[in-house]
């Protein structure tokens, strides 16, 4: 049975771990390892925090992972529900206030990692990270282990993978982009609050009901009093985003924002600014990898 452990060089237990996101990068680094790491395939472990507010695709997107590996997937489910959550907080979560990543992520992994692996008291987990060449900022930006069961590994910044190369694994491999990259192109939940009002307008075409589900959550005192609600969005409310003419000008926008960093993009260099980031310049390392 895969215990996710090999003896490292310097004899002590290591154990595997990739924290998949349902997003490319994550993915692809699974058959990266797959073909480059065989020892470290044949041992790691694949996890996903599961928020149960994903959307269907990203599901779908695993049970295709765990075929075309022919590995499983360890579903990591939340101590407590997001909707629990919320009625503790009392408020929706926002950038500045990101308990929600907090909550059904990165504690329900660390719980997971302590009680599967720290037990023997020795050891240490090697973490697996998609972080690509092109974006290793991130690396640097994320939040270390402050201990010494987690070390952190970053194999595309290692071997200089970029997104292109992110690409070919995956076409490679014949698994392809998960089926949401047509609409939108991040993994996470479906009200997460990076996202951009288009994004917003893509999963209100293509997924009504969520759409309808996030807006219950929105505080309603916006027609009343427009100082006190509170939204996933806070320059405006769901609801509002779907009049006609807001929609109109969410995608006017969109566009113009679309051709401005293109025009970026030929000027400057041929990585910087890819247009599927237009929207979204802070992306969350757990959840959209
Ligand atoms: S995907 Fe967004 S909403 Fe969901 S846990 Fe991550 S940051 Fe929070």
């Amino acid at each position: 049975m895969n215990n996710g452990e090999i003896k490292g060089e310097t004899g002590i237990k290591e154990y595997h771990v990739l924290s998949l996101s349902g997003g490319k990068d994550s993915t692809a680094l699974a058959f990266f390892i797959r073909e480059n790491m065989p020892e470290v395939h044949e041992q790691i472990e694949y996890v996903f925090c599961d928020t149960e507010k994903e959307i269907p695709e990203t599901y779908d997107y695993l049970d295709k992972i765990e075929v075309f590996l022919d590995k499983p997937i360890k579903r990591l489910k939340p101590y407590m529900s997001f909707d629990h959550l919320y009625e503790v907080h009392g408020f929706l979560p926002s950038i500045a206030q990101r308990w929600c990543t907090i909550e059904l992520k990165t504690k329900v992994f660390r719980k997971y990692i302590y009680d599967r692996f720290k037990k023997d008291g020795e050891g240490q987990v090697q973490l697996y990270i998609g972080i690509r060449a092109d974006e290793a900022g991130r690396a640097e930006n994320s939040i270390k282990s402050t201990d010494n069961l987690i070390n952190q590994i970053y194999p595309f910044i290692e071997n200089g993978i970029q997104k292109n190369d992110v690409m070919n694994i995956l076409e490679k491999s014949g698994i392809g982009l998960p089926d949401y990259y047509n609409w939108r192109k991040r993994s996470g939940c479906y009200f997460c609050f990076f996202q951009s009002k288009n994004d917003w307008l893509n999963l209100y075409e293509n997924h009504p009901d969520l759409f309808q589900k996030a807006i219950e959550y929105e505080f309603n005192s916006y027609d009343t009093d427009r100082n006190k609600w509170f939204g996933w969005n806070m320059d405006m409310p769901l609801k509002e985003m779907i009049k006609p003419d807001n929609m109109k000008k969410i995608r006017e926008d969109y566009q113009k924002l679309i051709e401005k960093r293109l025009k970026q993009k030929t000027k400057y260099s041929n990585s910087l600014f890819e247009s599927e980031d237009c929207y979204d310049e802070s992306k969350c390392l757990f959840c959209h990898t």
